[in-house]
């Protein structure tokens, strides 16, 4: 299968500014030295608690934010180091769509126009491709044509995170990011939002990265998932493996938060005591260890790599060799 991302030892680091003449005092370490890909057509869901950094790997691997150290590679290109003007082509392949469709919306615009934008700044078709363009977008993402003079707020949340979609889709791009594209709705439309992205998918050949901090929620779309732990990788594996045999153990924590319907399933509830670290001073060796059952000295001394454990399951933790947990000791 061809990689159509790959993201090495990438690293973005935010100044905290501080004092009279505001200089840095600090870094908040939301990314901290991340390696993974994504091959082309497959879904990679990046899952993590708020304060993990998925969000800003998301909007670092399409240069929205510029990263501070490491590769990013798009469809065999290096574009770390690329300038806005070398970046514009490429952002007719890469786009987002964010968690909240309101707030990304301009609501003096109407939708129509919304839709539009994107072919204006890009300078694609003239003015009759490109209302063309707008309606059969519309007609892709289950909107109806005639809205196109409505404005976002005569819409519902379900109906504006398709004009989000049709908005990201309408340069027919090869990698889109959603951001949390489902968290601001509610349970009944999140089904069809992502069921509307899986066709989006299958019909526009499309590549996603689906950033989200539920499991659950990626579960049904993901191809493999990467979880996200204070701006590190902990564990990375294909969906149906990770849940079958979650190895790290902020993994095991985070799917036994997950309810099943059945009630003659009982299964261990593992509470995460406290609540993640800053990462503007996060915990020494792994970045865990301040919530970890398991931790031992070795934790708070040194940082367990990302290693793969077989089959392209990798996990950062000490204790887990070849697919296995070992020395456990509870
Ligand atoms: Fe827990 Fe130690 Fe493994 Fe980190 S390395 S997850 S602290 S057992």
């Amino acid at each position: 299968m061809k990689k159509l991302l790959e993201i090495n030892n990438l690293v973005k680091h935010f100044p905290v500014v501080g004092g009279v003449f505001s200089r840095p005092i600090g870094w908040v370490r939301a990314v901290d030295d991340i390696s993974f890909h994504i091959f082309e057509g497959e879904t990679f869901g990046l899952v993590g608690e708020s304060g993990s950094g998925k969000t800003t790997a998301g909007k670092t691997i399409i240069k929205l934010i510029e990263p501070t150290k490491g590769q990013i590679i798009f469809n065999g290109i290096d574009i770390t180091k690329f300038g806005e003007n070398k970046i514009r082509p490429l952002r007719r392949e890469m786009q987002i769509i964010f968690q909240d469709p309101y707030g990304s919306l301009n609501p003096r615009m109407p939708i129509g126009e919304i839709i539009k934008e994107p072919l204006m700044v890009h300078n694609i078709g003239d003015k009759k491709e490109q209302e063309e363009r707008v309606v059969e977008i519309m007609k892709l993402v289950g909107l109806r044509p005639e809205y196109l003079r409505r404005y976002p707020h005569e819409f519902s949340g379900g109906q504006r995170q398709r004009i989000g979609i049709a908005r990201a889709v309408v340069l027919n791009p090869k990698f889109i990011v959603a951001d949390e594209p489902v968290s601001a709705l509610d349970a009944s439309i999140q089904a069809q939002v992502l069921n509307l992205l899986l066709e989006l998918q299958q019909k526009l050949a499309l590549t996603y990265l689906l950033v989200a901090h539920n499991l659950a929620v990626v579960r049904h779309v993901s191809d493999r998932i990467g979880v996200m732990y204070l701006g590190k990788l902990v564990e990375v594996a294909e969906t149906k493996e990770l849940f079958k045999n979650p190895l790290h153990p902020y993994t095991q924590a985070l799917l036994s938060a997950i309810p099943i319907p059945d009630p003659e399933i009982k299964k261990e509830r593992i509470l995460l005591q406290g609540d993640i670290p800053s990462p503007i001073n996060p915990p020494s060796g792994c970045r865990f260890r301040t919530r970890c059952r398991y931790a031992k000295d070795i934790c708070k001394e040194s940082e367990p790599p990302l290693v793969d454990v077989g089959s392209g399951h990798y996990v950062a933790c000490h204790f887990v060799k070849e697919g296995k947990v070992v020395e456990y000791s509870k």
